[in-house]
């Protein structure tokens, strides 16, 4: 029997671990597969980890990892599905925002031959309309940019095979815009469209300030554009400043030198240095990248682990070939 990985990241959740657990097994039982669920604790501060350890306790099937601490979202995923040995494994949020009741229609077109399916969002339930605005532009201007095309209204819902799982365990960078990743891959991806629910209880960990960085990684991890763009900008403004220095010369040689123009020097002078200025930020956003790149960093620690259908380790040493890479 093909089986399947359900990795579900956590981050202060206790308050709806349980219900979703229950929800989630609901569905499980339904399919023909053998099944396996990993929680990943990302360093959450309230009991989710006892939460995860007494579900993974109470039924072989279900594993649960640790982190050292928080290490974001992102991570707390590649961690998850880093240890998934399974035939396919599928992403799901743990607030129940993604409903556990499509995973079958996911796992459906798995076995008609795709390699990643996706769910999208047909609506976003219980989210304000500004913040729906702004995940519109991102998607508009993301697509504008990136040099693979990310699915719009796309989150991280979704079903990988095992190939496409042992291709996103290749990229090791350090800054992981996973939407972008999961893209990047290729192989046959398609889309199952859904609702997307208001969140069940607990807080959304997302503010603005997190999603305009989140915005700015995805764009600078997936395009150079905005680099080109500055070089664009530069050019454009000494040509301008070139064909108004000329027309100053020629003014001064037919009509003598009159002292005005102080105004026109001084907006050209600030034109130009905010230029600069901002040509200089956008290269600093890609040098930044590059240096937490060559750190080389691993990408998280794991303090504690109980892997569906093994024994318990606590030592934090995970004998899998993915642990053994890094
Ligand atoms: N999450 C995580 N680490 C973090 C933040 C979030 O593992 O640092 C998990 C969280 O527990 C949830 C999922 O990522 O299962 C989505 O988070 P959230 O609901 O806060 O994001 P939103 O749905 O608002 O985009
Ligand atoms: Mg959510």
């Amino acid at each position: 029997m093909p089986t399947l990985t359900v990795v579900v990241p956590a981050y202060n959740e206790s308050e709806v671990l349980a219900v979703f657990h229950q929800r989630l097994c609901a569905v499980l039982d339904t399919l023909s597969l053998q099944c396996n669920v990993l929680y990943v604790d990302d360093g959450s501060g309230d009991d989710t980890w006892a939460i995860a350890q007494s579900l993974a306790a109470a039924d072989a099937r279900v594993g649960a990892l640790k982190l050292s601490r928080n290490f974001g979202k992102e991570i707390a995923l590649t961690a998850g599905l880093d240890h998934v040995e399974a035939d396919a494994a599928v992403v799901i949020d743990a607030d129940l925002q993604d409903p556990p009741e499509l995973i079958p229609q996911l796992v459906a077109q798995w076995q008609a031959g795709y390699d990643v399916v996706y769910a999208t969002r047909a609506a976003r339930a219980g989210e304000t309309g500004f913040k729906r605005f702004t995940a519109a532009a991102f998607y508009r201007t993301m697509e504008l940019m990136s040099d693979v095309p990310v699915p719009r209204d796309t989150g991280d819902f979704r079903l990988l095979s095992r190939r496409a799982l042992k291709a996103l365990a290749q990229l090791r960078e350090r800054q992981r815009f996973m939407k972008g990743l999961f893209a990047w891959i290729g192989y046959r991806q398609t889309s199952v469209s859904y609702l997307r629910d208001p969140r069940k209880a607990g807080q959304t960990k997302w503010n603005y300030w997190r999603l305009a960085q989140f915005a700015i990684e995805g764009i600078t991890s997936f395009s150079g554009a905005p680099l080109r763009l500055a070089t664009w900008t530069g050019m454009a403004a000494s040509i301008v400043a070139f064909l108004l220095g000329l027309k100053v010369l020629i003014k001064t040689l037919l009509l003598g030198n009159p002292v005005p123009g102080y105004p026109s020097l001084m907006v050209m002078v600030l034109f130009l240095g905010g230029i600069q200025l901002l040509a200089l930020g956008v290269i600093g956003e890609y040098l930044g990248r590059n240096y937490n790149e060559s750190k080389q960093r691993p990408l998280y620690f794991i303090e504690e682990a109980q892997l569906p259908g093994q024994p318990a380790d606590a030592s934090g040493t995970l004998h899998t070939p993915a642990t053994e890479q890094r």
